[in-house]
């Protein structure tokens, strides 16, 4: 069983974004990403801070917005204006969930599709399933599909059982393993709660995408030997054992199905480190788009 490595690829992906952000000051221009919070949710806070400080270690240009959980739509709008129009920033990002009575969409919706660097506005989900290479695709899936590269899983021709249908993770996900190239050209099924007889589904799968925001759901009877598994969950479940009292888990029980695993997959230093790297590599990407 080969453990996959996130926070090794993730290195990687940061060294290659290293090398794009130094060319692109050698052409006078540094790439720049802001960061909207809306709110004081403590996970989200610490998202963003993460965010920030990756920005600042490579040398991007970073902003952090901190906006009250009272901020309006049409202030939360203007604030996304500003930014289309500031040439400094590259890449734009409202961190989700907003309070309540702002409409998520609208705002994913007001940022210029060119600085969309999280990949969720219309235009950019069109790309994605017209496979255009200029359009951003959500950092998440773009980290998994990357991890299945660098790992040597070949994906043409294989079985892929992606269980999730968000449009952060799921969605993207099957259309970047259905696209054709590498990373793609796999059969791909999608599964989520409304799926019959999952487990019947997911053995006949070479390669299981777990995306579903349940602790430890995906079991050993999910698995076929020699599937190869990227666990996309984070989960906190209570562990007194710890300072903190809780410990992240995966949606992959993974004590039981590792054993069976050709790859896996670990949470943490999986598929999170990936996530914030490929925003990096987004942001470098929208630069470079900018200049044409
Ligand atoms: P969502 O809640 O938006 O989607 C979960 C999906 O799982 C839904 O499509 C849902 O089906 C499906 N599902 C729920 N229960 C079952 C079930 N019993 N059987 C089969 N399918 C089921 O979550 P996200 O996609 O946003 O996130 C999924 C997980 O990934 C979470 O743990 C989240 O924390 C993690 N995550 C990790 C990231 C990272 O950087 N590593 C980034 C983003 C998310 P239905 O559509 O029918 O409701």
């Amino acid at each position: 069983m080969t453990l996959i490595s996130g926070s090794q690829v993730a290195e990687k992906v940061l060294a290659e974004c290293q090398r794009g952000i130094a060319a692109l000051k050698a052409r006078g221009v540094t790439p720049g990403l802001a960061v909207v919070l809306v709110g004081d949710d403590p996970a989200s806070r610490a998202y963003v801070r993460s965010k920030d400080k990756k920005c600042r270690d490579l040398g991007l240009y970073s902003v952090k917005l901190e906006l009250p959980a009272t901020t309006t739509q049409q202030e939360l709008l203007d604030v996304v204006a500003k930014l289309n129009a500031d040439p400094a920033i590259h890449g734009i990002l409202v961190q989700s969930p907003p309070p309540k009575h702002i409409d998520e969409a609208a705002i994913v919706r007001a940022i210029d599709p060119a600085k969309d660097v999280d990949g969720f506005h219309p235009v950019n989900v069109a790309k994605l399933a017209l496979e255009d290479p200029t359009g951003f695709v959500p950092c998440t899936p773009l980290g998994c599909q990357r991890l299945l590269i660098d790992a040597g899983i070949e994906t043409k021709g294989a079985h892929a059982v992606v269980i999730g249908r968000s449009m952060i993770v799921g969605k993207p996900m099957a259309m970047l393993l259905m696209a054709k190239g590498p990373g793609g050209d796999a059969t791909v099924t999608v599964a989520h709660s409304r799926t019959r007889d999952l487990a019947a589904i997911t053995r006949e799968a070479d390669i299981i995408i777990a995306a579903i925001g349940r602790p430890s759901f995906v079991k050993a009877e999910h698995v076929k030997q020699g599937a190869v598994v990227i666990d996309v969950g984070i989960n906190r479940v209570e562990d007194l054992g710890s300072e903190k009292g809780y410990k992240l888990v995966g949606d992959v029980a993974f004590d039981e199905v590792a054993p069976k695993c050709r790859a896996i997959t670990p949470v943490p230093g999986g598929v999170g480190p990936m996530t914030i790297a490929m925003l990096m590599a987004n942001t470098v990407k929208a630069c470079q788009q900018s200049l044409g």
